[in-house]
């Protein structure tokens, strides 16, 4: 399937409203899938969990802990050692590397507690923008607003912003997001991204915003070009996608 084009102009400020409660209304309960039992374990596994999937991560860190159960444990294990347990999650050498680093610095430079604030969490290896937005909103209910992937996704395909980078798209969705719902509303964007409106085939006609995004009628246009155009399969020999996110069925060759 082609990559959709995003739209290229916002919704109002009361579409953009209603899109949001729609998605808050689907996903009430939305919280994270990382599995973790205090703010060093989702420190932990948020790291991890770069370029990996929750899933994955959620199988690799019972080992980890079981090992290395605190920040002092982790601090001085071998990083070999901690690179054979997370191997599984990609990235393996540096996430070990980082992981061990940033136990070494939470027993070192902060009492081994995790800190709460965005530029002591910005300052432990592995620690980005987007990881100290999950570790402050999940473990410190501190007002964030995670953009990853997912949220980069769902918001341009909604309408909310036309920002370019992650760090755009957090400012646009933080105006329209009431500041204490901006931790909730990452995980509803997250969530809908994996479940309905995924990447390479949104699944618009289950959507719960169906009738106010923009992006079927992107869709729509797509296809009748390429139906203009000739067959309507892919290079590879994919189905092309519908409005409603079901591949169409390629015509049947006469015997
Ligand atoms: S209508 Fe389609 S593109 Fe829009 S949010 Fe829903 S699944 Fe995504």
């Amino acid at each position: 399937m082609p990559k959709i084009p995003f739209p290229t102009k916002t919704v109002s400020a009361r579409v953009a409203a209603a899109e949001l409660a729609l998605l808050e209304g689907a996903y009430p309960r939305a919280q994270t899938a990382l599995t973790y039992r205090n703010p060093f374990e989702l420190l932990i596994a948020v790291i991890l969990s770069a370029q990996c999937t929750d899933a994955r991560v959620n199988l690799t860190t019972p080992a980890l802990f079981a090992k290395y159960p605190t920040p002092e444990a982790l601090a001085h294990a071998r990083v070999a050692d901690v690179e054979r347990i997370v191997k599984s999650c990609g990235f393996f050498r540096m996430k070990a590397k980082n992981i061990v680093s940033a136990a070494t610095d939470l027993v070192t430079r902060f009492g081994g507690e995790v800190p709460r604030s965005r530029e002591a969490l910005e300052s432990l290896a592995g620690v980005g923008r987007k990881t100290a937005s999950v570790v402050m909103a999940v473990a410190f209910e501190e007002p964030a607003l995670a953009v990853d992937t997912h949220v980069f996704r769902v918001a341009h395909r909604l309408g909310l912003t036309l920002g370019p980078t992650p760090r755009a798209v957090e400012e646009d969705l933080k105006r329209l997001v009431p500041r204490d719902r901006w931790a909730h509303a990452h995980h509803w964007l997250i969530l809908h991204g994996r479940e309905v409106c995924i990447a390479r085939a949104p699944r618009c006609g289950s959507c719960v915003a169906r009738e106010l995004c923009p992006t079927p009628a992107i869709i729509r246009r797509m296809v009748a070009e390429r139906v203009a155009a000739g067959p309507a399969t892919t290079k590879a020999g994919r189905r092309a996608p519908n409005a409603r996110g079901a591949a169409t069925r390629p015509r049947r060759r006469s015997p």
